[in-house]
């Protein structure tokens, strides 16, 4: 069971959705506790108060269960961890899967990963903000379960320096005068934009993930443009695009009467259901194959084959799948408008889009896009195999497995993203076909 933040020295102030100020870990309660199949890392100054403990029995576990590691590098950084089996619990959970170490110890005991989980801790370039990993399936009830769960307030923290969380940090742009790169220099304004985007009521999720992909496509194509230009130019270092050029594209893409039209030329873009269907089942019957996944996620996955009725011919499946969406899901989610916006809305703030540059840009957005993708798939799956009872539960479910397995194993998304390379699908033109 994970406790609110701890007593602390002083009060800090984040911008965090408003379903932040209701979260509380629901401890035993939980339908898939993230005390289980994931290696828990444990940074140094932990490690080394757990090497001072000589209360029995936890000296004995804290020894058993905690190995330091000879190279952190190789451990994505982590000093020390707590090494789980898939689909086995915490062996620091006792009996009634409470953690042994905050039970002796207090909360204070616990390692950053523990303490912090399910919150991200983010700082855009200038300010501290605050949300869940929608991993947690409470995290995951409370953001999809509520229209206004995203809106954006002031949550006041508890603050102890000694237990400073992991910061997902954008550089800060008040202190990069002389950086070069368009998109660092004006990230905060580029990622309003896209929150915009989301937020506008006459375009669906998908239909702003899109709009914006044809937008993000634009400004990349600025920093391609001036590094060609510069090189025939002088054959020397590439040039960069102008605050100019930028303003030129946004006010394009932003001004009231194309906005006005997006929805509609969106939905003018081609989409061939078969390519979709395809790409984004091949890129989850792989990683399937590969990797396993986590027992939720089979059981995920068993329910959409049934849905899909996999395995019968595919003119069979295509069907079935063309059906569920244009019957079941589009109708829902057309009531529904939230669940999908504030997935994404969520996923643009815990990833600090645009964390990179101008050279990254597509790749970063394509990373949040197939994420959305993804879910839409397995959600048409469950939507076949639900019919009038699909419902915002099935939702937060699909939610919050995908979530815990790309954010909880390391090889999903490389896997995923692998897959639609090879096929040629990971540009932002073939967005359209992966998520309409
Ligand atoms: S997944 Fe969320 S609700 Fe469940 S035990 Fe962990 S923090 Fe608590």
């Amino acid at each position: 069971m994970k406790t609110p933040l701890k007593p602390s020295a002083r009060q800090i102030q984040a911008l965090a959705p408003r379903y932040m100020q209701a979260f509380r870990c629901v401890g035993s309660d939980c339908v898939e506790t993230c005390c289980g199949s994931w290696n828990i890392a444990i940074d140094e100054r932990t490690y080394q108060r757990y090497q001072t403990i000589r209360i029995e029995p936890l000296a004995g576990m804290l020894r058993q269960h905690v190995q330091r590691h000879a190279d952190p590098a190789a451990s994505h950084g982590a000093f020390a961890s707590i090494s789980l089996k898939m689909d086995e619990p915490c062996p620091m959970l006792d009996a009634d899967q409470l953690c042994s170490i905050q039970k002796t110890l207090g909360a204070e005991a616990l390692s950053g990963t523990c303490n912090d989980y399910p919150r991200v801790f983010v700082h855009d370039g200038l300010r501290l903000g605050l949300c869940a990993s929608l991993s947690c399936p409470e995290a995951a009830r409370l953001a999809l379960s509520d229209a206004a769960a995203l809106d954006m307030s002031e949550l006041s923290l508890e603050f102890n320096p000694e237990l400073a969380p992991a910061l997902h940090r954008r550089r800060d742009p008040l202190s990069s005068a002389e950086e070069p790169d368009l998109v660092r220099r004006h990230a905060p304004v580029l990622a309003s934009v896209m929150d915009a985007l989301l937020r506008l009521e006459h375009l669906s999720a998908e239909q702003a993930l899109v709009y914006g992909g044809l937008l993000w496509r634009r400004v990349a194509a600025l920093g391609e443009a001036a590094g060609d230009a510069s090189r025939e130019a002088s054959g020397e270092a590439p040039g960069t695009p102008s605050e100019a050029q930028l303003e030129q594209v946004l006010d394009q893409f932003l001004r009231p009467d194309t906005l006005s039209r997006a929805a509609d030329l969106v939905q003018g873009l081609p989409v061939p259901k078969e390519a979709q269907f395809s790409l984004l089942l091949g890129a989850s019957q792989r990683f399937m194959r590969e990797h396993g996944g986590r027992a939720s996620f089979r059981a995920l996955m068993d329910e959409v084959s049934q849905g899909l009725l996999l395995g019968q011919p595919l003119a069979v499946c295509l069907a079935r799948y063309q059906e569920a969406e244009s019957q079941v899901l589009r109708p829902f989610l057309a009531q529904h408008p939230h669940l999908l916006k504030n997935y994404t809305l969520n996923a643009l703030q815990a990833a600090v889009f645009p964390r990179r540059g101008t050279a990254e840009l597509q790749a970063e957005y394509m990373d949040l896009a197939v994420r959305v993708a993804l879910i839409r798939f397995y959600l048409v799956g469950l939507a076949a195999l639900r019919g009038p009872a699909f419902g915002t539960d099935d939702v937060v479910r699909a939610v919050y497995g995908v979530a815990r397995n790309i954010e909880h194993n390391r090889r999903f998304m490389p896997g995923v993203m692998q897959q639609l390379q090879e096929q040629g699908a990971l540009r932002l033109e073939v967005l359209a076909t992966l998520l309409l």
